[in-house]
């Protein structure tokens, strides 16, 4: 591991400064960044950690129905929070499914939605796009656990769980940086990911993701969060699920495991699935056609079957008939 030093920031401004600093990196709870500096894939300078940040670790749940997560907020209080379970229930079930308790116990939502992909190209430091060559070596290579739905030239998958269910929620994210403060929705943050070789989001190098802001809209209604892995637990999304009923009766959907950032489905599908009324066969004609655009590689095809077995489920538990 190359060294380097640890700062603590004590509010914004001294956050950014730090940050400013060349090759100066956001801590949260390490457990994604030490081991990619372990694998030396990731050679920060220092290590600026947010944990002590006022209001980091802080969910402030507002009277319309909106909600302010703090950026260090962990997994475990995520999954735990009553006022998370009671309105944001597909939040707290997707940060439930994440990893481990002891993970839980450490990430924070801010690293969640930043931390870097697992492929095995990337984590074992080989000359792929994503360490600095011009190729993906996942497209004809080892591609079990890989992207169906990517522009290129990378084809990883982003990991994190709990992005799916902010999708639905239509959440955004709180940036802070040197020039104040922005928002930006989750396809803002990470537009481009898979043509970026050095990370996956939009965030200048003085930048942090201070927040996740929750929308009044995301409160209630029917909404829920699946995940199939390899494994029984402790493993990553082969593919997810989050789906939201909301109390207007619109319907947003969304799928983890298969791009590199946030993946609703097509519109029309949504709003089938908020008029409702679906039989079999039109529920089995939508899973299909929500997957219509997928692109499969060699190794990744039962990923399409795992997507749409996944949404027939959704769109008989969204079912308001
Ligand atoms: C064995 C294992 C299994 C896992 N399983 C799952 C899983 O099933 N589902 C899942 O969702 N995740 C999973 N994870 C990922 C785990 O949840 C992440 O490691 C964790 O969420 C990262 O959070 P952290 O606070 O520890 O981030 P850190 O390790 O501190 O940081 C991760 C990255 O984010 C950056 N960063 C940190 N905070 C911010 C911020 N506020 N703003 C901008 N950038 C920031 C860091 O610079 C770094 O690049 C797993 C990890 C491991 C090691």
């Amino acid at each position: 591991m190359h060294p380097f030093t640890y700062h603590q920031a004590t509010d914004a401004a001294d956050a950014t400064r730090a940050l400013g600093a060349p090759a100066a990196v956001p801590l949260g709870g390490g457990t994604d960044l030490l081991v990619a500096m372990k694998e030396d894939i990731a050679r920060p300078t220092t290590l600026v950690d947010l944990r002590r940040l006022p209001g980091a670790r802080d969910i402030v749940l507002h009277d319309d129905g909106s909600a302010r997560i703090g950026c260090a907020v962990r997994m475990a209080d995520l999954a735990t929070h009553a006022g998370v379970l009671e309105r944001y229930a597909s939040l707290a079930q997707a940060a439930a499914s994440v990893g481990t308790p002891q993970l839980r116990a450490m990430g924070t939502i801010g690293g969640n939605l930043a931390q870097r992909p697992r492929c095995w190209y990337f984590r074992g430091g080989l000359p792929c796009f994503k360490n600095g060559s011009a190729d993906c070596l996942a497209e004809r290579g080892e591609n079990h656990y890989h992207a169906l739905f990517t522009p290129g030239p990378c084809h990883a998958v982003h990991p994190s769980d709990p992005l799916a269910a902010l999708t639905v929620l239509e959440a955004t994210v709180e940036v802070t940086g040197a020039a104040g403060t922005r928002t930006l929705t989750l396809d803002a943050l990470f537009a481009g990911a898979a043509r970026n070789a050095s990370g996956e989001t939009t965030l200048g190098a003085d930048e942090f993701i201070s927040a996740v802001l929750v929308p009044a809209t995301a409160m209630g209604g029917n909404q829920f969060y699946e995940k199939l892995m390899q494994r029984g637990a402790w493993d990553f999304a082969t593919v997810s699920l989050a789906a939201h009923r909301r109390i207007d009766g619109g319907v947003r959907i969304a799928l983890g495991g298969v791009s590199l950032g946030p993946c609703r489905v097509n519109s029309s599908i949504e709003e089938d699935a908020a008029t409702g009324g679906l039989d079999d066969d039109s529920i089995d004609a939508l899973a299909e056609r929500a997957m219509y655009d997928a692109r499969p590689l060699e190794h990744n095809g039962y990923k399409v079957w795992q997507a749409q077995a996944l949404l027939r489920r959704a769109l008989r538990r969204l079912d308001p008939t």
